[in-house]
């Protein structure tokens, strides 16, 4: 029975979600170890809005699948992998929405933590021992705090001995990054998402804000309803297209030819800022002379717009008096991900709008702690604060600091990484909080990757996909049970608070990482309080100066903060000049996706994530009210599209690429637009990613998840 309202405690914690960084109150029934519910609570982010999962998405924690033990790969239970998930995605079984425990159980025996800790510290001082420090790497989380994005990326250049480190920003917007650093110097936004409430226009990019980040679309909509003027720009219509000023869905893959049509016409009608470009950019000429060769007419034709959509948006955008450009991961997905930012940034600069309120550049992040781990250094390229590893100055602090000596090559990013390990050169690696074997590109290939591991070792909160691989599984914290800062979309440095009792043996994941560091002999991770962890990172990384435990208080605080006595840190970046000096046009040429549909393949794909599941569905799909509403694999299509097929709402379909195939069922919606299909990435016994492609974009090394061809087929009832 529920204790009355008046038993409960009141915790106020985050949203463990998406990027948005919501503050709630959890309401907690201490006896029972469980939260009865959860509200928004008031803030700077959120003003107490929340979505479905905000609100109902707790009890994951306290699912009783969540590992209790640390768990040993039984003898003899070798090849690794062909587990329940591995093997049917193999033979396109479809094994039910969550791993199948009693079925993969008994591949494992469970042990002390002693026993787990050592073999795993022996196992992978053996790897670096016989084949050197780069044959090891680490997937870190961006679900997890700062802190520990901070100590496992240490753990692995310290330990490890290489700079073989990422997580799924990779998977995000690594090449909107790649872009922000070549043209100005910072990879962060330049001002708060709410901040649209001081702009007359604002520029929504490949986002699907309402499934995406909900409640900054709620702040979206009333700006609309203010009058801000939104352009949104998608070939996947999101709902905020109801609310826009203009909608225009380009074709897939297009975006950089649209751009450099709006760039044209804004040249061409002088609507550009002469001063801005004059005083705080470089490269306008080389911007003008190429986008000379993308009048709105030739840009449309790539396109597939008329031409004077492509006009009212450079008129719109030229005129605005404040002008904001958000966007997601429909610009940042592409092996183009990086040209299509370049563009974006180009607009911004070309018009001056960043540097004052109502303007700027927000590349919305996707999890809760994405910014975070970032700034924390769990980047192959960069130490903490996006400082190059390649930089012998900079080596030589953090080498100052950390007591070693450090790899000056740069690491490989996520698909590299599974690419040396099919091909042996990776043999060990360390998973913390990431399941690549549902979010990876290519899941045939990574299933190869991952089996052909000599030690994998995975530590989570469940017996995810990924870990059906390892050798040792370590029973891990979830978010309403650790103590952590978290930094938002916005730049916001949020504390989030402990709710629950950790269950069985389960420990904190930063405490796990100094077990093993300790255990390697690696030194510098002989930490007994967080708040110990977070001042070593913040000294280490100029953007976090000033902030501290003591300071944050309820609402956190935005960084650059370098006064405590600072109320909020800096909303607007940028005012006077760029990290970098002057802001870059770097312009880009239009060219096709990496793969183009064909008679065989007809149809474009593109993946994504739904309101109600989060990423993999590690979490959501054990939440029990989320799980209700969105409990079945599906794929959106046009209905003309579905006609032409024979297709009606419900029909079971298999969809095909040229790297596998699976099957689900089918939806009619709008979204999609003419020749496309769109699956959430979410369902295992479907995995939409048995059919990407792992090519990468050049400089950000993103998978291109927005383009895939594919065949749709009708499956016929047996
Ligand atoms: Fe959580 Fe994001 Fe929803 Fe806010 S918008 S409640 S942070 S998932």
């Amino acid at each position: 029975p529920t204790p009355p309202p008046a038993a409960l405690k009141q915790v106020p914690t985050l949203c463990p979600y998406c990027g948005v960084g919501c503050s709630v109150t959890a309401h907690v029934d201490e006896q029972h170890n469980k939260v009865v519910w959860i509200d928004g609570r008031d803030s700077r982010v959120s003003d107490r809005r929340l979505c479905v999962k905000g609100r109902y998405g707790f009890d994951y924690a306290t699912h009783p699948q969540r590992l209790t033990q640390p768990l040993i790969r039984r003898e003899g239970s070798y090849p690794k992998g062909p587990l329940s998930s591995a093997l049917r995605v193999r033979e396109g079984r479809r094994p039910g929405g969550l791993v199948d425990y009693a079925e993969v159980m008994p591949h494992f025996r469970e042990a002390s933590w002693d026993e787990a800790l050592d073999l795993v510290a022996k196992r992978l001082l053996e790897i670096r021992e016989r084949h050197g420090s780069r044959a090891l790497a680490g997937f870190g989380s961006a679900k997890g705090s700062n802190e520990e994005a901070y100590l496992f990326q240490k753990l692995v250049r310290v330990g490890f001995g290489s700079n073989n480190v990422d997580h799924c920003t990779r998977l995000c917007h690594a090449s909107s990054v790649a872009a922000l650093m070549e043209t100005i110097g910072s990879g962060a936004v330049s001002t708060t998402f709410r901040d649209i409430e001081n702009s007359d226009v604002a520029m929504l990019v490949g986002t699907n804000a309402t499934s995406n980040h909900p409640v900054a679309a709620t702040f979206f909509k009333q700006a609309a309803k203010r009058g801000c003027k939104l352009l949104v720009i998608d070939p996947h219509r999101p709902q905020l297209a109801d609310f826009a000023h203009r909608y225009v869905r380009i074709r897939p893959g297009s975006d950089v030819a649209f751009f450099n049509g709006v760039l044209h016409e804004i040249i061409r009608r002088g609507l550009y800022d002469r001063h801005f470009v004059a005083e705080r950019t470089e490269g306008f000429e080389r911007l003008k002379a190429t986008v000379e060769h993308y009048p709105p007419r030739v840009a449309a034709q790539l396109c597939g717009l008329d031409e004077q959509e492509i006009v009212d948006v450079a008129v719109t955008w030229g005129s605005a008096r404040a002008a904001i450009c958000f966007w997601g991961m429909g610009v940042s997905q592409h092996v183009h991900g990086t040209d299509n930012a370049r563009c974006l940034i180009s607009l911004v600069l070309l018009t001056g709008q960043v540097g004052r309120p109502g303007t700027g550049l927000h590349p919305l992040r996707g999890q809760n702690n994405v910014q975070g781990a970032s700034d924390a250094g769990l980047i192959p390229m960069v130490f903490p604060d996006y400082q190059s590893v390649k930089d012998p100055a900079v080596r030589g602090r953090f080498e100052a600091a950390w007591g070693t000596t450090l790899d000056p090559q740069p690491g490989l990013t996520v698909v590299e990484i599974m690419r040396a390990a099919l091909k042996h050169e990776i043999r060990g690696m360390y998973v913390q909080g990431e399941n690549p074997f549902v979010s990876d590109p290519n899941t045939e290939k990574v299933r190869k990757a991952l089996a052909a591991l000599e030690f994998l070792v995975v530590q989570d909160i469940f017996l995810t996909e990924t870990a059906e691989f390892a050798d040792v599984v370590l029973p891990a914290s979830s978010f309403f049970e650790k103590t952590g800062t978290y930094t938002n979309t916005d730049r916001r440095v949020q504390i989030g608070r402990p709710v629950l009792k950790m269950p069985g043996a389960a420990r904190l994941d930063w405490d796990i990482m100094c077990e093993i560091a300790r255990r390697m002999g690696v030194p510098g991770f002989e930490f007994t309080r967080i708040e110990d962890v977070f001042a070593e990172f913040a000294g280490l990384t100029e953007s976090y100066r000033g902030l501290s435990y003591e300071t944050l208080g309820l609402e956190g605080k935005l960084w650059p903060c370098a006064d405590p006595e600072h109320e909020d840190g800096q909303v607007v970046l940028f005012e006077r000049e760029f990290p970098g000096g002057r802001g870059k046009f770097v312009p880009a040429e239009f060219a096709p996706p990496h793969e183009l549909p064909s008679p065989e393949f007809p149809f474009v794909l593109t993946t994504g994530r739904l309101l109600e599941h989060w990423h993999t569905g590690t979490m959501t799909r054990r939440a029990s009210a989320l799980e209700t509403i969105e409990s079945e694999p599906y794929a959106d299509m046009r209905p003309s599209d579905m006609e032409a097929l024979g297709l009606c709402d419900g029909d079971e379909i298999a969809v095909t690429s040229r790297r596998g195939s699976i099957t689900l069922k089918v939806r009619g919606s709008e979204a999609p637009g003419l020749g496309s299909i769109f699956i959430p990435f979410c369902w295992r016994e479907a995995a939409a990613n048995v059919l990407t492609s792992d090519a990468l974009d050049p400089f950000g090394k993103i998978p291109e998840f927005k383009f895939s061809a594919v065949r749709v087929e009708k499956l016929r009832p047996p």
